[in-house]
C-alpha cells in the first residue's frame, strides 16, 4: 500500500553526495520524505511539521557512521525521536488499583469499543494479577449495551452488577461501590454511556458519575482508526471530564498507526493500552517502539 520509509530515504540519500556528515540539504530532503510518511500514517500536519523540525535539529551535522547509509541513520533518528514522542509513563499497563475497592471509569464514545475494552481489562486483572472485579454499565440510553457486558462478564469469568431497570447512572455507580466493598472485590469498572458524538449530556453525566466514584484511573477508549477525531474527542474528554490515560482500539487494522503519536503530541496524556481485535485477549501494553515502526511502515 504505501512504500516503505527505510526504501524511500535510501532513495533519496542514493541521489547525493556522500560526505562525512548529513549536511543541512542532505537531511531537509529526506525530511521531506519522513512528512509526507507521517501525513500518509495519519499524522495531523501541525504535529507533522513539529516533529519534522526536531528530528531537522537533532539530525543536521550528525556524522555519517560507517556500518549504516546515510538513508538508514535519518531513519533511526527519525525511528527514535517517534519513540521519545509516544514514550509516556514507565509502566502504561500498570493500573492504579491499590487501596481496594479501586474504581475505574471507562469513557469515550459510542462504537469506540468501550464495553469491549472494559471486559478485556477486566479479563486481565483477573488473570494476570488475581484481581476481583465487578464490572457495571452505565448505559441506561441503550439496554443492549448493559446486557453486552453481562454477556462478556459470563464468558470471561467476571462478575457485573446486576441490572436494575430504571436507575439513573450516578445511582449506578454507587451501588457498584457499596457491592464491590461488601463483596470484597479489588476494582470496579464502570462502563459509562457512549454516544456517537460528545455533547453535553453525555459530559455531564460522565461527571457526574466521576465525582461520586473518584476513579482512580479514568480510561477513555478512543478509535484509532479515526486519526484526528480521536484526538479532537481526546482532548474534549480530558478538558472536561480530566483522563489518566487512553486506549487506542482497532489497532489490529490496516491504519498507521499516526493517531497514536498526534494523540501524545496534542493531548499530552499516555497511551496505555491497544485493541488488537474483537477477542478477549486481544489487548496489549502499549509500546512506543511498536508502533513507531508501524509509522515508518
Ligand atoms: P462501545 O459502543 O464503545 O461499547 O463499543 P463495543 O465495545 O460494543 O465495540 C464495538 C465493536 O468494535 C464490537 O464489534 C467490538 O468487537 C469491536 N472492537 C472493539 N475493540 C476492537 C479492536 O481493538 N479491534 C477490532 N477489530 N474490533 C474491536
Amino acid at each position: 500500500m504505501f512504500e516503505n520509509l527505510s526504501d524511500r530515504l535510501s532513495g533519496v540519500f542514493d541521489r547525493l553526495t556522500k560526505q562525512g556528515a548529513l549536511s543541512e540539504d542532505d537531511v531537509k530532503t529526506a525530511l521531506r520524505e519522513v512528512r509526507v510518511a507521517l501525513l500518509e500514517a495519519d499524522v495531523s500536519l501541525p504535529v507533522a511539521r513539529d516533529f519534522v523540525k526536531a528530528v531537522q535539529e537533532k539530525a543536521t551535522g550528525q556524522s555519517v557512521t560507517k556500518s549504516v547509509t546515510p538513508g538508514q541513520q535519518v531513519v533511526k533518528i527519525v525511528h527514535d525521536e517517534l519513540v521519545h514522542v509516544l514514550k509516556g509513563d514507565a509502566d502504561p499497563g500498570a493500573l492504579k488499583i491499590d487501596n481496594p475497592p479501586a474504581p475505574i471509569l471507562m469513557v469515550g464514545l459510542q462504537g469506540s469499543g468501550k464495553t469491549t475494552t472494559t471486559a478485556k481489562l477486566a479479563k486481565r486483572l483477573k488473570d494476570r494479577e488475581g484481581k476481583r472485579v465487578l464490572m457495571a454499565s452505565l448505559d441506561t440510553n441503550r439496554p443492549a449495551a448493559m446486557e453486552q457486558l453481562a454477556i462478556l462478564g459470563k464468558q470471561i469469568g467476571v462478575d457485573t452488577l446486576p441490572i436494575v431497570k430504571g436507575e439513573d447512572p450516578v445511582a449506578i455507580a454507587r451501588r457498584a461501590k457499596t457491592q464491590a466493598s461488601l463483596g470484597g472485590y479489588d476494582v470496579y469498572m464502570l462502563d459509562t454511556a457512549g454516544r456517537l458524538h460528545i455533547d453535553e449530556e453525555l459530559i455531564a453525566q460522565a461527571a457526574a458519575v466521576r465525582d461520586v466514584a473518584q476513579p482512580r484511573e479514568t480510561l477513555l477508549v478512543v478509535d484509532g482508526l479515526t486519526g484526528q477525531d480521536a484526538v479532537n474527542v481526546a482532548t474534549e474528554f480530558d478538558d472536561k471530564i480530566g483522563v489518566t490515560g487512553v486506549v487506542l482500539t482497532r489497532m489490529d487494522g490496516d491504519g498507521r498507526g499516526g493517531a497514536a503519536l498526534s494523540m501524545r503530541a496534542i493531548t499530552g496524556k499516555p497511551i496505555r493500552f491497544v485493541g488488537l481485535g474483537e477477542k478477549m485477549d486481544a489487548i496489549e501494553t502499549f509500546e512506543p517502539d511498536r508502533i513507531a515502526g508501524r509509522i515508518l511502515g
